[in-house]
């Protein structure tokens, strides 16, 4: 046992080692990225378990994706073995789906409620929204669901929310009201929404103290990655759990990037005040990253205030310089990362060369990915979006996985509405509603209403077509006890007319429809080999919380693209920063968000310092929003990075792009000013001037907003004097205008960045 435990120390570092052999009520870890955090948290765990400090049963650790999760307890079994089975390794909404499916009862629900995701929400409050006419309020499901959230998120429920309502407001009224009759619905479904599975846990312990207690017995041990993450709810649940328990939370304060969904920092800088007595230690040592990257980073986020100052070091050597590229355009910064990825690749690397599963490609919001995804289809690159649009929130999974959901929940109206006529079955929209108001007045179900159809006064047909519905229903939920859970999901489709509809049909979307059924079958069938026990609710339950990082899959040689949110906690041998550009990142709604600037420079410092050895910063000159083209400004925060760090590449360079007059010349059309006088061109190391110019640009996204200019306004630049205005077109933040000037001609220029001022 003594070889054991010193295996799982061996090759740590002091404080890594304390860390992982400390015994005590409290232990926090703080740290920087790649400093072994991680790491460490699964050392200490399978330390605990070969000390017999704790049998698996007692271990309670939390990971923030389910990968993180999967990650974890194959790294403990590799230290272990099958010791390791047993131990709660889940994600917060996992171990209180665990929770919740035990104890729901207590709470008015049956055991085999729906999960609701965010677009299940959506639909409820879009209704409710049209039902109470609070669209009059300019009210949006997205909206009044970010709303909704903010309370749960703070452990507010319907009733608290109405209480604190300003009376005189309309807008927080009609809120209020639309909170309490959604929690009317999800609990009428049987159901609960991604918030509610951590807040009603909160709500069962502090209502059952008998639950609470049986839970504190069982935890001896509960660890957290990621705790600078957590939000008031989460931080109310690890409290009322570890109140007997040693509790060990690891995380990092700069690397803190869900303040927008309640995230709040203050839960890891006062660690040391909620659990007094607890044990603090840093760790120092960066084993990630090359220093030139980690300089970067450290650089960066040294412009945050209010931030202990962080000494993070590491042995890997100055490695290569950080690569960066300014296109012309998305599609052109898009090419420079096909190019290099395909160099990186390339076996002429010899040793060198990268998988393309060790590459990824970070961007702000989803939308960018179009332009990448077009270029890496025509460059041949295996590629693989991790979240964006996800593939359970595709049309034809959500009806197919809305048939399984309301045969295993038959209390959920929601799913039994969504698939009554899908595929077309001839009960329209009015008969529907017929049903459901029916269903309303006498306190049944839409499901139970369907077996009293000769109550409703339908002609034969849709009486016909109801009773059809009813026994194909009937029958495919009699499957459940006995039946694989691919067997009822192709019975499912088979029996629904769900596949022949597709097949039948001509748009050729349907073909990836049927494609992406396919798919969903294989995930069963999968499922179904790892769970052998497994019948379709538990196949539910994994479904409803497949977190945007579990799509990776690394054994599948592609490359990754994903949002900087997702990229947290993971690591890349080559890493792509893209569309580094004010507006992008930091992001446009950040402006206008207090603590929204040094939100997003903790965005950039995680993604700077996922790369192990190649980091490539990018941006582009143009970029398309809401399908219009609008001149792009560099980000404020490249600026932070020492030049001497990064390497700029020439734009457009060996791939028979324009030259550096025609580059000079987009860049002015722009409002960049001119790149003459520079050695490296725009793409280049930039000059004083040109920095001034980028700080010009840079300044006058402030200065220019609402300022609409007209034919015949005499203006000045920054670079090309004074002008005169000859056309404009479009408006507001897009308007743009031709501007003659004397010295250099006539240039068309964006009006809210432009270095323009009117005289
Ligand atoms: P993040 O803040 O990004 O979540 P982290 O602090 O959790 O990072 P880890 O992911 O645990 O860091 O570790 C970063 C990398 O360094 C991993 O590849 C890990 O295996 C490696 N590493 C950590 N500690 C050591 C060590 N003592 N010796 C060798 N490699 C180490
Ligand atoms: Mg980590």
């Amino acid at each position: 046992a003594a070889d054991a435990t010193a295996g799982l120390v061996e090759g740590l570092n002091p404080q890594q080692r304390e860390a992982v052999e400390y015994r005590g009520p409290a232990l926090l870890i703080v740290a920087g990225a790649g400093s072994g955090k991680t790491r460490v948290l699964t050392h200490r765990i399978a330390h605990l378990l070969a000390t017999k400090d704790a049998w698996p049963s007692q271990i309670l650790a939390i990971t923030f994706t389910n990968k993180a999760a999967a990650e974890m307890r194959e790294r403990v079994r590799y230290l272990l073995g099958e010791a390791a089975d047993g131990m709660w390794l889940k994600t917060f909404h996992s171990a209180c789906v665990m929770i919740l499916r035990r104890e729901s009862g207590r709470l008015g629900h049956d055991s085999n409620f729906t999960i609701y995701d965010s677009g299940d929400s959506r639909a409820i409050l879009k209704r409710l929204i049209k039902e109470l006419g609070a669209d009059i309020h300019k009210l949006t499901p997205a909206g009044v669901g970010a709303a909704i959230s903010n309370a749960k998120n703070e452990l507010a429920d319907a009733e608290s929310y109405a209480r604190n309502v300003d009376q005189n407001d309309p807008v927080a009224r009609m809120i209020s009201e639309i909170f309490s009759r959604y929690q009317y619905e999800l609990r009428k479904n049987n159901a609960f929404d991604f918030d509610d599975l951590i807040g009603e846990t909160v709500h069962l312990f502090r209502a059952f103290p008998e639950v609470l207690a049986q839970y504190q017995q069982k935890f001896k041990h509960i660890l957290v990655d990621e705790y600078q993450d957590t939000n008031h709810a989460q931080y109310a649940l690890i409290r009322e759990l570890a109140k007997t328990a040693s509790l060990t939370v690891v995380g990092d304060s700069d690397q803190s990037i869900y303040a927008f969904r309640g995230a709040d920092i203050r839960n890891i800088t006062e660690f040391e005040k909620d659990f007094p007595g607890a044990k603090t230690i840093l760790l120092e040592q960066n084993y990630r990253s090359t220093q030139n990257i980690l300089s970067a980073a450290n650089a960066v986020i040294s412009n945050n205030f209010d931030r202990p100052a962080k000494n993070l070091w590491t042995a890997a050597g100055d490695g290569d310089k950080i690569v960066g590229y300014t296109g012309y355009s998305s599609h052109d910064e898009a090419q420079f990362i096909a190019d290099e990825i395909n160099k990186l690749h390339s076996k002429s690397q010899g040793d060198d060369a990268i998988a393309f599963r060790d590459i990824a490609v970070f961007y702000r919001t989803n939308s960018q990915t179009r332009a990448l995804e077009d270029i890496f289809i025509r460059s041949g690159i295996p590629y693989r979006v991790v979240g964006g649009t996800k593939f359970y929130e595709r049309q034809e999974i959500k009806d197919a996985m809305a048939y399984l959901v309301a045969i295993a929940n038959t209390r959920d109206d929601l799913a039994t509405r969504r698939i009554l006529n899908v595929p077309k079955r001839g009960i329209g929209d009015a008969s529907e509603t017929q049903i459901a108001s029916y269903a309303e007045k006498n306190n049944l179900s839409v499901r139970q209403v369907l077996s009293h159809v000769s109550d409703l006064g339908f002609g034969p047909k849709i009486t016909g077509a109801i009773n059809q519905f009813a026994e194909l229903m009937d029958n495919l939920e009699a499957m459940i006890p006995n039946e694989n859970v691919d067997v009822i999901l192709r019975a499912v489709l088979d029996r629904t007319g769900l596949l022949e509809s597709l097949r039948n049909s001509k748009d050729p979307q349907d073909e990836a429809r049927v494609e992406n059924l396919e798919e969903l079958v294989s995930v069963a069938r999968e499922f179904q080999r790892n769970n052998p026990e497994g019948r379709l609710p538990d196949f539910l339950n994994e479904v409803a919380l497949v977190a945007a990082a579990d799509e990776l899959d690394d054994e599948s040689g592609t490359v990754s693209l994903m949002t900087l949110h997702t990229a947290k906690g993971l690591e890349y041998e080559a890493v792509f920063l893209t569309g580094i550009e004010e507006g992008l990142l930091p992001h446009r709604m950040s402006f206008i968000t207090p603590g929204g600037m040094a939100e997003e420079r903790r965005l950039f410092y995680v993604g700077i310092t996922r790369a192990r050895k190649k980091l490539h910063l990018s941006l582009a000159m143009t970029r398309t929003t809401f399908g219009e083209s609008e001149s792009a400004t560099p980000s404020r925060y490249l600026q932070e990075i020492p030049s001497d760090l990064i390497d700029w590449r020439e734009s457009g360079s060996g791939r028979g792009m324009p030259t550096t007059r025609y580059r000079a010349s987009i860049a002015d059309d722009q409002g960049y000013g001119s790149s003459e006088g520079s050695s490296g061109g725009y793409g280049g190391t930039p000059s004083t001037k040109e920095k001034k110019v980028w700080s010009g640009a840079i300044s006058s996204v402030r200065n220019n907003e609402g300022l609409q200019l007209e034919v015949g306004d005499m203006i000045e630049h920054s670079d090309f004097g004074k002008g005169k205005v000859i056309a404009t077109a479009g408006e507001g933040a897009r308007q743009t205008a031709e501007i003659h000037f004397g010295s250099v001609g006539t240039k068309r220029l964006l009006v809210k960045v432009a270095p323009i001022s009117k005289l």
